[in-house]
Order: structure tokens, then C-alpha cells, then sequence
């Protein structure tokens, strides 16, 4: 039977770093067609149709070593002709195309608007790939791409970096272990930023184990107060909510995951306001269900500052829940019907109906 070849087989034949090979038996589905000519049109190298199995025998970043990344750990000091290298290598293209395609999905899923939402990687000891200013995320391209050192400045790229370049930055110095970073401003979690206040927490597994999220009070976007206050947070929370803003992620794997966070935490917030609404109580993780996902959570290296806590303590916030602002708030007087004639007007008519209708 012919192999099938998806959208997410093509992902990560480019996030693994392997050309984009496709067995001349396979069938490729429209969406995967239609990604692979984005990539081609982007840029990327046309896919080739291999013989066979489908096994070209390349390995991940094996074609000439081009996916790899470079073996000589690069500064902001390093010779600009070495960053020049770098910065125009198959590999900087390779996280280019990366940080496109999670702009796309930022702007598909309507999370970004206008030129909203950058992204950040870390490519050398102080040193990021990042989005430019005033692009939408939508119609990001790899050659948009700027490099710029730690302290925001700007060494390469044709366009202008973006202005809220140093909280990433800022974030990246504060955590050793961010390599990528991503913010947004998705409607349902930035409802919860202008309100000032991190979700209520145990209620849906994929949110315990990917997200840890903080709030950061309101500073200027961009200004390097709001920077600090953020990336104080890194050290126990992956996911931090700026109040009056957005929402900024990181990860130590690579930027896919720290847009990952993003969904689930916009996912999480969407679902969680609906369930409010249904005037039923809500249902809670217990204590040692709670303790399993956090153990899962540990086990993949992702911050939490309820590691180490109690069973007891861990699901125990108590303050809001979902619906509790929902209620209409108690009062003696009715707020409507108080015309006694409209009223008398709508029992006739409501009488009437009903007499009709027996
Ligand atoms: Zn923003």
C-alpha cells in the first residue's frame, strides 16, 4: 500500500532538518502539496521525489552538513564576515522558515493583529534571529529576518527588528535555558492579561503539563521595564501573561514549542469561559492527579513553581472559578418588567398563545 504523506510528515522532515523527500509511490495529501510549495516559494529547496521506500538514505542535516548548526559558537564579537556566513547559511534559513511558519499559524489563528507578535531564537552566546518590525505575521518572509545581539542591537538583515526585541532578549539573558521565544497577543488569554490575573488552574491535562503561567504587570511595550519584569518570571513560569497586553512563551526546545504554548494556553482560557457558562459546577484534578501531570511536566524539563508543593496544595487557589463572575449579581429589586402595563400587555399576549396552542 502507498505510503501517505501529511502536512505534519513535511514538518518534520524540515524541523528534523532533512530535505524534503517524497517516495515516488506515496500519495501526498492537497494540504501537504500546498505547504511544500509554500516552502518552495519561501525559499526552501524544491521537494525530491525519491525511489522506492522512501528512505533517500539522508540523514537529518546529513546534505552536506548543511542543517547542522554550526560546530564554532558565535558571539556578537565574532568577525562580521563569520556572522555574515552564519546568518546566510542553509541552517539560519532552515530556523527562518521555522519562525515564518509559526507567524503564519500566529496570524491564521488570529492571534496576531496588525504587525502584532514576534518571535526571537537564540543562535549564539548572545546572539538571536528575530522578526522584523512593522511586518504582519502573516506574510512573514525568511529574508525579513533580522540578527541582532543582546542588548537589541542590530548586526544583520535588510529590515528593522522589532521594537519589543528586548523582553526577548532580556528573557533569553535571565533563563540560560530559553531558545526561542514568542508573543502575541491571542484574544481569550489576553482577556485574562487585562484583568490581571493567571488562569485558575486544574482542569485540562495538556495545559498542567505545557503551560506555567505568570502575570507580569503593565509596563510600555518594548521599554526595558517591561523586559525585567518579564523575564523575572522565567525562572518559574513558561507561559507569562502581560497584563493590558498579551502573552509572551519560551522554550528550551525550539520556537514550534513555544507557539505550541501559545495554543494551548489560548485554547486552555477559550475553553474554561465556556464551561463557566454552563451552570454546572466545575470538576477539579484531585490533589495526586494533579501531582502525576506535574511529574510528567518535570520529566520534560518544563518550569513550574508548584514543583516540590504538597498533594493538598496543589490545587487549592480557591479564589475565582469559572462562572463565579458569571452569576447575576443579587439583588431585591427586578432590573426589568418594571412597566406594570407592558407587563399586563405580555401576560395577555403569552395567554393567548397558549390557549392556542392546547
Ligand atoms: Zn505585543
Amino acid at each position: 500500500m502507498s505510503r501517505v504523506i501529511s502536512v505534519r510528515d513535511i514538518q518534520e522532515m524540515v524541523r528534523n532538518g532533512q530535505a524534503v523527500s517524497i517516495p515516488d509511490d506515496a500519495l501526498v495529501t492537497p494540504s501537504a502539496r500546498d505547504f511544500m510549495s509554500e516552502l518552495e516559494s519561501n525559499g526552501h529547496a524544491p521537494a525530491a521525489v525519491v525511489k522506492g521506500n522512501g528512505s533517500s538514505g539522508a540523514a537529518p542535516g546529513d546534505a552536506n552538513g548543511a542543517l547542522t548548526p554550526p560546530t564554532k559558537k558565535l558571539t556578537s564579537k565574532s568577525p562580521k564576515s563569520e556572522l555574515e556566513a552564519f546568518f546566510n547559511s542553509p541552517y539560519a534559513h532552515s530556523l527562518k522558515v521555522q519562525i515564518c511558519e509559526m507567524g503564519h499559524r500566529l496570524w491564521k489563528r488570529e492571534y496576531v493583529d496588525g504587525n502584532g507578535g514576534n518571535m526571537a531564537i537564540r543562535v549564539g552566546e548572545d546572539i538571536a534571529i528575530c522578526t522584523p518590525t512593522l511586518v504582519s505575521k502573516g506574510s512573514l518572509k525568511p529574508e525579513d529576518m533580522c540578527l541582532v545581539d543582546f542588548e537589541g542591537n542590530q548586526i544583520l538583515g535588510t529590515k528593522k527588528r522589532t521594537s519589543e526585541i528586548l523582553m526577548h532578549l532580556q528573557m533569553m539573558k535571565h533563563q540560560p535555558l530559553a531558545v526561542a521565544t514568542c508573543h502575541c497577543h491571542p484574544p481569550y488569554a489576553t482577556a485574562f492579561a487585562i484583568v490581571g490575573m493567571a488562569p485558575p488552574t486544574c482542569m485540562l491535562p495538556e495545559y498542567e503539563v505545557f503551560c506555567a503561567v505568570g502575570v507580569a504587570p503593565y509596563r510600555t511595550p518594548g521599554s526595558p521595564d517591561m523586559g525585567k519584569l518579564v523575564a523575572d518570571l522565567t525562572d518559574q513560569y513558561n507561559t507569562i501573561l502581560m497584563a493590558n497586553h498579551g502573552v509572551v512563551t519560551w522554550s528550551h526546545n525550539n520556537i514550534e514549542e513555544a507557539y505550541w504554548r501559545m495554543e494551548i494556553v489560548e485554547a486552555y482560557c477559550r475553553t474554561i469561559v465556556v464551561a463557566g457558562q454552563l451552570g454546572k459546577p466545575i470538576n477539579t484534578f484531585t490533589g495526586p492527579q494533579m501531582k502525576e501531570l506535574l511529574g510528567i511536566k518535570q520529566s520534560l524539563g518544563f518550569v513550574d513553581p508548584r514543583f516540590g508543593m504538597k498533594e493538598c496544595e496543589l490545587c487549592d487557589s480557591g479564589e475565582w472559578r469559572p462562572g463565579a463572575t458569571a452569576q447575576a449579581p443579587e439583588s431585591s429589586e427586578p432590573t426589568v418588567g418594571l412597566d406594570a402595563d407592558a407587563e399586563a400587555a405580555v401576560k395577555a399576549i403569552t395567554d393567548q398563545i397558549l390557549a392556542q396552542m392546547k
